[in-house]
């Protein structure tokens, strides 16, 4: 069963929680003794290459990334012996000129990161904080409603303070092997050299709304025809190039506070749609955290996840808690029974995700009870057998907590990274800005987050306060899911993770039971057909078998067929083998050493070809 497991000392075994519940105090952090808590499938527009029928092999690194030249990146510093910290890095630096539109140095990020010498987990947190003037009614009407989601996106309002540099430099600081400014070279190079714009790039720029209205983003991305750059055309950022080579020179000091973040502050102010109210101040203050790690077993494994302000971890290990009573294996992947009982344990956890999970730094997040024993076998109780639930599940009240629920939405673009370098040490990071395009507002070749939506736009509901809503400070609820997973033995068997707003949970999940349920290899366990429960009824992917649906929908479920744009990266690890599996829906690709291009421009070269 699970249960919130505590940070490993050094040398210390992970599984240090055992079958029964236990909390155990965290190995410190930062010195100080911390509790533990421990777009869509493949449509004509967003068309991804095929998926390869068999996963990427390789006996010493891999890295799977959404993008060749960011995979190609990291595969170069693995193999000058970097490590999986310095991959991540550099993968993450190209991804901000090639997949603009998802993650960069204005988002955030959380990333897991396990020492295989050290046998040590730490989880990053370099989530984005609500600038310190920022009022509770942000994202209301002048008549107090919420506002509409895009009409709150777009602009400077929802900009939160920054958090991937300070993350990734923390992390460099512990684990990197190379030196910073190295890692940034091939996102410099290529920023001056160029890239070709990719047919997802060009798909995103026809049906986003809010790019053309503003010169700096309409000139960069539109030809003055208001056309966007055609699929192909050789795209160049010699400012983000710039940017990059203070961030190498001056480290992220340059960026919080310095030149860089004076310009992020006069754009989000001076924006002119929402202007928002983030200072200097803000910036200077910001601070990663390293946060106390959350794991919990499943089916003898060990799986570990991102703690608060994420609910990606959480809830990804509730559903799991609740399926542990199951003998899922006896189930056939896909069909309507496992797909009914599989939502039932998602919607039982979002119930409780929506309800209690925050910013545990402002909200006492009761996570440890919401995964007791006790309480997941009650939990485990309210699964319909009959699988005909129609209704919303409720939260629980684990130890008489409560709080009011919340809504808030969050839309897909984002990026995942899983790594395994040659020692053994792995990355699993997911990076955002939040919605396509972030706020729109691009500064200095960099695109600028609107993480801030993912608050609630309301502060209270039936007079109860709503815990994540809007304060100065404070981090908005994620869902992004970076998921390490251990075997029987507390060896370090998965890597993975994904984009796609709150339905990240339910990707993560269905690849986590395709592998350990299904046996499945990590390309099939991504490539499958998605279905999902967010606790509004079932979601499945399109082109999912018409008679699936039916019997769904017989059995009493409300089902709502769509696109998925997942964009799952997954390393596996079998005896001595790297198995690597990228999500046919986006652009990545995974990449060991055998793939591994001699040099980058040889990289940037096969980029082009790709083009062609
Ligand atoms: N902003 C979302 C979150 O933090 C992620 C958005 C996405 O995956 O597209 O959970």
């Amino acid at each position: 069963m699970i249960s919130a497991l505590v940070s490993p000392e050094p040398s210390q075994d992970i599984a240090a929680g055992g079958k029964a519940p236990q909390t155990e105090a965290a190995a410190p952090l930062e010195g100080t003794a911390k509790e533990a808590v421990a777009p869509e499938p493949p449509t004509a527009e967003t068309a991804a290459p095929a998926p390869s029928a068999t996963p990427v092999e390789a006996g010493k690194y891999m890295i799977a990334a959404a993008h060749p030249a960011a995979a190609q990146a990291g595969a170069q510093i693995l193999e000058n012996g970097g490590s999986a910290v310095d991959a991540a890095i550099a993968a993450q630096m190209v991804l901000n000129v090639v997949e603009p539109q998802s993650s960069g140095i204005g988002g955030g990020a959380f990333m897991l990161h396990w020492d295989e010498y050290k046998r040590r987990l730490d989880s990053y947190d370099g989530r984005e904080t609500a600038p310190a003037k920022m009022k509770p009614d942000a994202f209301l009407t002048a008549g107090g409603e919420p506002k509409r989601f895009m009409d709150a996106v777009i602009g400077g309002a929802s900009v939160g303070v920054p958090g991937l540099l300070k993350m990734l430099h923390m992390a460099h600081q512990r684990h990197g092997k190379l030196p910073w400014a190295d890692l940034f070279q091939p996102a410099i190079q290529l920023a001056e050299n160029g890239f070709p714009v990719s047919e997802r790039l060009y798909s995103l720029l026809v049906r986003t709304e809010g790019l053309r209205g503003n010169p700096v983003t309409n000139d960069y991305f539109y030809t003055f025809t208001g056309a966007p750059k055609a699929i192909g055309t050789i795209l160049k950022n010699p400012d983000l190039a710039e940017t990059f080579r203070l961030i190498a020179e001056e480290g992220p000091d340059a960026f919080y506070d310095g030149p860089i973040g004076q310009d992020i502050v006069d754009a989000v102010r001076n924006a002119h749609r929402n202007p928002g109210v983030m200072t200097a101040t803000d910036l200077a203050g910001y601070e990663a955290k390293r946060r106390a790690n959350l794991c919990g077993r499943y089916r003898e494994r060990l799986v570990c996840g991102m703690g608060p302000p994420s609910s990606g971890g959480f809830t990804v290990l509730q559903a799991l808690a609740v399926l542990d009573e199951f003998p899922l294996d006896e189930y056939r992947p896909g069909a309507p029974g496992t797909i009914a009982l599989v939502g039932e344990a998602s919607a039982l956890a979002f119930a409780d995700r929506n309800h209690y999970l925050a910013d545990e730094d402002f909200v006492d997040v009761p996570i440890n009870a919401l995964l007791e024993n006790a309480y997941i076998r009650a939990r485990a109780g309210l699964v319909d057998r009959a699988m005909g639930e129609k209704s919303k599940k409720q939260p629980g009240h684990p130890r008489g907590k409560q709080a009011a629920a919340d809504t808030s939405l969050e839309l897909p673009s984002t990026t995942h990274i899983s790594i395994i370098d040659a020692d053994g040490n792995a990355v699993s990071m997911t990076s955002s800005i939040e919605s396509g395009f972030g706020s729109r507002v691009m500064v200095r070749g960099f695109l600028l987050n609107n993480q801030l939506t993912d608050f609630s736009f309301l502060a209270e509901r039936d007079g109860k306060p709503i815990a994540n809503r809007v304060e100065p400070g404070k981090r908005p609820r994620s869902s992004m899911a970076p998921t390490l997973v251990f075997d029987e033995d507390r060896e370090l068997e998965m890597v993975l993770g994904s984009p796609g707003g709150s339905r990240i949970i339910g990707y993560v999940l269905q690849s986590i039971l395709n592998t350990v349920d299904w046996e499945m290899d990590p390309q099939a366990a991504v490539s499958q057909q998605h279905y999902l429960s967010r606790n509004s009824g079932v979601e499945v992917e399109d082109g999912m078998a018409a008679g699936t649906v039916e019997q769904l929908e017989n059995l009493g479920f409300t089902v709502k067929q769509r696109s998925m744009t997942s964009g799952l990266h997954m390393i596996v690890k079998q005896d001595d083998k790297l198995l690597g599996g990228a999500d046919p829906r986006r652009e990545g690709t995974a990449i060991g050493e055998s793939q591994v291009l001699p040099n980058l421009e040889k990289a940037f070269d096969f980029i082009q070809a790709g083009a062609d």
